[in-house]
């Protein structure tokens, strides 16, 4: 899939539209989700051009993806989500509805989340 540079992320990125900033460095921006589904929803997203998880994986810098994960870890810290437990899920493609498509962890905490996915 072909990374599109008008995808609401990117937009965020670039500073045309607004974030609630959680945290910010070379590599790495976090905010929190418009939309949040736990008390604490933040999303964790790399500043290159990654569709996914999958095109993160294989074609970021080991320092972008070294930086990328070690930032994840230290915002949940940083968040005091980590005593209690949190959930960080990277929905990857259709089936698991991805809806923005420049790669992006949510961080999920501040309740019971529940058992990880509905059984059918
Ligand atoms: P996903 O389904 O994994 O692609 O999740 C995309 C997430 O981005 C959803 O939880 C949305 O609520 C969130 N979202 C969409 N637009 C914005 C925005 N402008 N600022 C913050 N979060 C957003």
């Amino acid at each position: 899939m072909v990374y599109d540079p008008e995808n609401i992320f990117a937009k965020i990125l670039r500073g045309e539209l607004p974030c609630d900033k959680v945290f910010e460095d070379d590599t790495v921006l976090a905010f929190r989700d418009i939309r949040p589904m736990t008390p604490v929803h933040v999303l964790v997203i790399p500043k290159g051009p990654y569709v996914s998880l999958d095109d993160f994986s294989a074609n970021a810098s080991d320092a972008e993806i070294v930086g990328f994960y070690r930032a994840v870890g230290n915002i949940a810290r940083d968040l005091g989500v980590l005593k209690d437990g949190c959930r960080f899920l990277a929905n990857t493609g259709e089936d698991a509805r991805q809806e923005v498509p420049h790669f992006h962890m949510h961080i999920f905490a501040g309740r019971d989340l529940g058992s990880m996915i509905k059984r059918v």
